[in-house]
């Protein structure tokens, strides 16, 4: 049977919005050794905002955002969803894309009106279009950037900003002051974004660019030093999550599959509560030792 203080513990951290799905993973949050944090989404606000507009086939600004937002109706990344929501502000109707493909944490693809269309990180774009000899002054100085490709041109950007969640340093003090050794940036986002949001935070390490897969392996090569828990929000989170001996997903807006994969669910939307979920498992083992 599972000791009474573990149950209790279960139900304390609920009601804070931590969803523990299960006594073991209770145990094993009081023995992490290593944090490991995914970016978008989870370490930010994840719900960034188009600072400004790059055209550059001199196709007008809002006919760069309606076909870029019409594509991304159909994706669920935190930059799909902004994008869209901006182009609705803007009073812009959205076509209905076809043939879509998205690969998760890097873009989609797909038809708008009978043009094939990109949108994504500046890699996954300029990859697939004609070279071209853009190289966006903004890339280098370490901002967010979406690019849009048209019919095999690299039609555009888009310059969004995306800061720290509140919150989050105090969760990252709680977690070290609550025996954590070790914590890890990893994204798959541009080394140059990772390093400005996280400047200042203390962190151990930056994995940046990294594949659904790399997350994985990371988690693992980090397993060999101790308990990981690693803390995710998207599609492309899900394996290191379910790699991890905990993980953890940002459930209020993060993607379904993340909060299946993971051992526990943040119900609410503020990255702190898990500090206080770290706290109650420290309470609650005690207890039941
Ligand atoms: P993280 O791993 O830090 O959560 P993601 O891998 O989810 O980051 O996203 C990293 C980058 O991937 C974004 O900054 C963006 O450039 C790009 N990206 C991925 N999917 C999309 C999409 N659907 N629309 C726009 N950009 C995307
Ligand atoms: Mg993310």
């Amino acid at each position: 049977a599972v000791p009474v203080a573990l149950v209790a513990g279960l139900s304390r951290a609920a009601h804070f919005g931590v969803l523990i799905k299960g006594a073991g993973a209770l145990e094993t949050m009081a023995n992490i050794r290593t944090l490991i944090l995914d970016k978008t989404g989870t370490l930010t606000d994840g719900q960034p905002r188009i600072v400004s507009m790059d055209s550059h086939l001199g196709m007008d600004e809002d006919e760069l955002l309606r076909l870029a937002a019409a594509l991304e109706q159909a994706s669920k990344h935190p930059m799909a969803q902004a994008i869209v929501a901006a182009a609705r502000t803007r009073g812009l109707s959205l076509p209905v894309p076809s043939e879509v493909t998205e690969v998760p944490g890097e873009g989609v693809a797909g038809r708008v009106e009978g043009r094939v269309v990109l949108v994504g990180g500046h890699g996954f774009v300029s990859d697939r279009v004609e070279r071209t000899a853009v190289e966006h002054p903004a890339l280098a100085a370490g901002a967010v950037l979406v690019a849009v490709g048209i019919d095999g041109q690299l039609a555009g950007h888009l310059i969004m900003a995306d800061p720290l969640r509140d919150g989050a340093r105090d969760m990252l003090s709680s977690l070290r002051g609550q025996g954590v050794k070790r914590i890890l940036l990893a994204t798959g986002d541009r080394r140059e974004v990772a390093e400005r949001v996280t400047q200042g935070l203390g962190l151990d390490g930056i994995r940046a660019g990294l594949t659904p897969d790399q997350k994985v392996l990371l988690v693992l090569t980090e397993h060999k030093r101790g308990p990981v828990m690693m803390v995710g929000d998207g599609v492309n989170d899900a394996p290191a999550l379910a790699a991890a001996d905990v993980g953890v997903a940002m459930g209020a807006r993060g993607a379904a599959a993340s909060a299946e994969a993971a051992d526990v669910v943040l119900l609410v939307d503020r990255i702190d509560r898990l500090g206080a979920g770290m706290e109650i498992a420290h309470g609650a083992r005690r207890i039941a030792l």
